[in-house]
């Protein structure tokens, strides 16, 4: 059996959503779709979440609704009339929507959550009408049905053990199974959400839970690629990647795929393939468990991301201090600010954050605290920082490769302030200035994949 989820790209228009019923017609495994919620048909269109963020804002700040109703309402009878669809079925849509704000919550997240929930809600009753329209027999099912149990933070929710016993007694025979992605209930009965672009993530849930064969996780591009095709048009696809890699490379930027989707599909060693709605027969990316994986290059991608900030400190004499790193810790627990890593030296020590979780406030706070309580000879706030990932199993049976990541930089007269080596031992993180990040990527990857061959030979085969 397999679990399929389609992307709002997928399921923008009853032109796409057409291409993703051929597509589960097509294979009888395809038991368990998800879907998300109609997302942008061209470049500014409005994605059905963000127009439902709206819904949810004017309610709160009492303003007028209608327009916001219609234009969200407009995008479900597209789809529904493009199928035929009864007019009962676009009905209890439209009622459902109209009804949101008469429904009780404890607050206004959890109003929020419940708001753009409905996005994928809405969208999963209506293509399990469209596919029995269309003569294959389908059922949604609600994720309180199924038991998918979250935690109580209403829009960053993460999934509760349980939801993997609750899922164990689902039945399903021959219709297709319809679940909306990006949501489930806190155990008060309250709907929560997950992050944005979290219905990756019910998809991988669903697959563990269910035990899949395969996961197929469908969009809008034919593959993942070695390197971001912004920044380097004619990249490679990649074929195959391992569980671990596509972490590594979603952290440091590779959107296609959430980060955090990925993890219930490794406890379950549920393989994924990314795949295209537009170009169902490409074999797309599939993504694997370490064990079913040889690799045939040291490098298999490499990802920059912007989203980083630094904290430099240096003070003579920091490698005997006992507890300046404890200090420094219980300050930013103080402020519930976590940090991603921390390079150090002898003297010096560089702090490297998540830009997105800290404020301006925060930020002159948490200075403020270091400098007096630890007194640093030296202390920076760098908000320029970028980090950039080269990833690849196959950097652990060869020699040298840190030499090939550095010399095109090196030529290209690119600074590189941090270089991170050792905790993983398939990846090499590199911090640069936002500004070089791009010309990073791209120097990098000509280096590895068009330049010199011998950069990309493993040498031999041993793990060291
Ligand atoms: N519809 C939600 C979003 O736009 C979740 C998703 O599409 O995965 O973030």
């Amino acid at each position: 059996m397999k679990v399929v989820k389609f992307g709002g790209s997928s399921l923008a228009d009853a032109a796409h959503v057409q291409k993703v019923i051929n597509i589960i017609k097509s294979d009888p495994e395809r038991k368990v779709v998800v879907t998300s919620a109609p997302g942008k048909r061209f470049s500014d269109d409005i994605k059905v979440t963000d127009l439902l963020i709206k819904y949810a804002n004017a309610i709160i700040g009492k303003a007028d609704p209608t327009q916001i109703v219609a234009d969200i309402f407009a995008r479900y009878q597209e789809i529904g009339n493009g199928f035929g669809v009864s007019t009962t079925v676009l009905d209890d849509i439209k009622s459902k929507l109209t009804g949101l704000p008469d429904k009780p919550y404890p607050n206004n997240d959890y109003l929020m959550a419940a708001f753009k929930a409905h996005g994928e809600r809405l969208n999963a009753e209506l293509i399990a009408a469209c596919l029995t329209q269309a003569g294959t027999k389908a059922r949604f099912v609600d994720p309180s049905e199924a038991g998918i149990l979250l935690s109580d933070d209403p829009n960053s929710a993460t999934v509760l053990e349980e939801t993997y016993d609750n899922l164990a007694n689902l039945k399903y025979g021959d219709e297709r199974l319809i679940f909306p992605g990006f949501f489930g209930f806190t155990k008060d009965g309250q709907i929560a959400t997950f992050a944005r672009g979290g219905s990756d993530i019910t998809g991988s849930i669903l697959a563990r839970g269910l035990h899949a064969s395969l996961y197929e996780n469908f969009t809008d591009v034919d593959a993942i690629y070695a390197a971001n095709p912004k920044i380097v048009p004619d990249a490679h696809p990649i074929h195959k990647l391992t569980f671990r890699e596509m972490r590594e490379l979603s952290y440091a930027g590779f959107s296609v795929f959430n980060d955090e989707a990925i993890i219930p599909a490794i406890q379950g060693q549920v393989p994924i393939n990314v795949k295209n709605t537009n170009n169902p027969d490409l074999p797309g990316t599939l993504i694997v468990p370490e064990k079913d994986f040889t690799s045939k290059r040291p490098v298999t991608g490499i990802a920059g991301s912007n989203r980083f900030s630094a904290l430099y400190l240096h003070r003579y004499l920091l490698n005997k201090e006992v507890g300046f790193t404890l200090k420094i810790l219980q300050i930013l627990y103080k402020y519930g600010v976590s940090y991603e890593h921390m390079p150090s030296g002898i003297d010096d020590l560089t702090i490297i954050f998540d830009r997105s979780q800290l404020d301006s406030d925060t930020i002159k706070k948490m200075c403020h605290d270091i400098q007096t309580e630890l007194h640093p000879d030296t202390l920076d706030w760098i908000d320029d920082y970028a980090i950039i990932m080269v990833v690849g199993e196959g950097m652990r049976a060869r020699v040298g490769t840190i030499e090939n990541i550095i010399r095109p930089l090196a030529e290209h007269n690119i600074p590189v302030h941090m270089i991170n080596q050792g905790a993983s031992r398939i990846s090499i993180m590199l911090g640069t200035r936002q500004s070089d990040a791009d010309a990073a990527v791209k120097y990098i990857y000509e280096h590895f994949f068009k330049e010199d061959p011998s950069a990309n030979q493993i040498e031999y085969q041993t793990e060291v």
